[in-house]
């Protein structure tokens, strides 16, 4: 597993982690086991979140006895980002996840509360050692420079977004924009969030064909293949142990230059976007 540090944390996180959206809805004893699994891989980075349902508390299940390996973040909902909301998500967040401390605590998305606010509520649960870091998601560049104007630098972990071979947007701006401040970019839905190439178009084929010559499986093609830059990092969720092993070694395929102008090629990056895309 390739590991990269984490924006200015300069924590060694591995380039493919866990998502938890949804985990809540699969069979509770299969999803423990995945997360652990995914572990034991070396996939150390869960992402969850308190708009995750139940996906806290199965998370503190997954991770008990192992919290000191785990890169852990979850993220505050909008509606709570005042300044006392904030402090008491993040609260109830380490109580459901049964920790005392949070690698990354991130801002969903944007919302009412001016987000000066919130970003004086994430300083403070920092000075506090209740978050080690925080950061930000489905940020676009105006977003990110007005956080950075309130900040100051080093202080933005990561920017969390829609990044997956057929949504593209991110590459126009954000990432060069986050590249440039030593912002870690966290990919979520990377295989679309179930709607990943159908194996029987254009675009599938490619993948199948290069995921042919190395071996693997064109999911783990198309980790290697956002994951290609330097920064970026993903976090595909799955219920399954098998699943995350799978996801797993993604994070030592390296692909050739040739293979990712393929790739590129049969999933081009389209026009720039007026909003950056979100789910
Ligand atoms: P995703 O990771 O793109 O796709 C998940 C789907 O892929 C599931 O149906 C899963 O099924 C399947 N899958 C995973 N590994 C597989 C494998 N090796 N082989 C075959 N199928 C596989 O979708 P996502 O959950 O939307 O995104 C990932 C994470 O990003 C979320 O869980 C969440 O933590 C985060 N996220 C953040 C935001 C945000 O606003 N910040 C928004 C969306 C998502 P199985 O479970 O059956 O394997």
């Amino acid at each position: 597993m390739r590991h990269a540090p984490f924006g200015p944390t300069g924590r060694a996180v591995p380039v493919i982690g866990q998502g938890t959206w949804h985990l809540d809805e699969d069979d509770r004893a299969a999803a423990v086991a995945a997360l652990r699994k995914g572990l034991d891989c070396g996939m150390t980075h869960i992402d969850t979140a308190e708009m995750y349902g139940e996906a806290e508390p199965l998370v503190a299940e997954a991770i008990a006895g192992r919290r000191d390996e785990v890169f852990l973040v979850s993220k505050v909902l909008p509606t709570n980002a005042s300044r006392r909301g904030t402090m008491a998500a993040c609260e109830r967040s380490l109580a459901r996840l049964r920790t005392d401390r949070l690698d990354c605590y991130l801002l969903h998305w944007r919302g009412a509360y001016p987000l000066a606010e919130t970003i004086a509520a994430l300083e403070d649960l920092r000075t506090q050692g209740k978050i080690l870091s925080w950061g930000v998601s489905n940020f676009d560049e105006g977003d990110l420079a007005e956080a950075l104007s309130l900040a100051g630098p080093g202080r933005i972990a990561c920017n969390q977004v829609l990044y997956h071979l057929q949504e593209r947007a991110i590459e126009h701006a954000v990432i060069p924009w986050c590249q440039r401040h030593g912002v870690a970019v966290v990919a979520y839905s990377p295989f679309g969030s179930g709607d990943f190439p159908d194996a029987g178009s254009a675009g599938g084929r490619v993948l199948a064909g290069i995921a042919a010559a190395h071996g693997v499986s064109p999911r783990q093609v198309a980790l290697a293949a956002l994951t290609r830059t330097p920064a970026v990092f993903a976090i595909p969720k799955t219920g399954r142990a098998g699943h995350a092993a799978d996801n797993a070694a993604a994070g030592s395929l390296v692909l050739s230059a040739d293979e990712l102008a393929r790739i590129d090629a049969a999933f081009p990056r389209g026009p720039r976007p007026r909003y950056l895309p979100m789910i």
